[in-house]
């Protein structure tokens, strides 16, 4: 099976308003671009191509949001480790020990920029 990639919004790049409207073009409705902005970090889109999840991101970076790309594994592994499809599992989740804020598991905090320990 090839690869599948997901899309994450994790800020606004362009303020709330612009961001709406943008994503209105793109046929997502204000209330539903609202809700994505007051969940991010937030999975947007799933088992996407590469050439899709880039022509998405590139959509919505546009819009004035700041997406990330991710590798998913596939739907087997997901459900031999337990995870639900469409439910990111916990493990993927950390909360940074400066700030607090909840987010993906990456190199560093999204809101304060801290670095995490690659060990943790
Ligand atoms: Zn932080």
């Amino acid at each position: 099976m090839d690869k599948t990639y997901r899309i994450i919004f994790s800020s606004l790049t362009k303020g709330k308003e612009y961001f709406k409207r943008q994503m209105l073009k793109l046929g997502v409705s204000e209330d539903i671009s609202e809700g994505i902005i007051k969940k991010s970090p937030v999975i947007l889109k799933r088992g996407l191509s590469l050439r899709d999840a880039r022509a998405y991101a590139d959509a919505v970076i546009e819009a004035g949001g700041k997406v990330l790309i991710e590798i998913e594994k596939s739907m087997s592994e997901d459900f031999r480790e337990g995870g639900f499809p469409g439910v990111v599992s916990l493990k993927n989740f950390t909360m940074c020990p400066q700030c607090g804020y909840k987010q993906l598991k990456m190199e560093k905090c999204i809101r304060c920029g801290l670095r995490f320990d690659p060990k943790i």
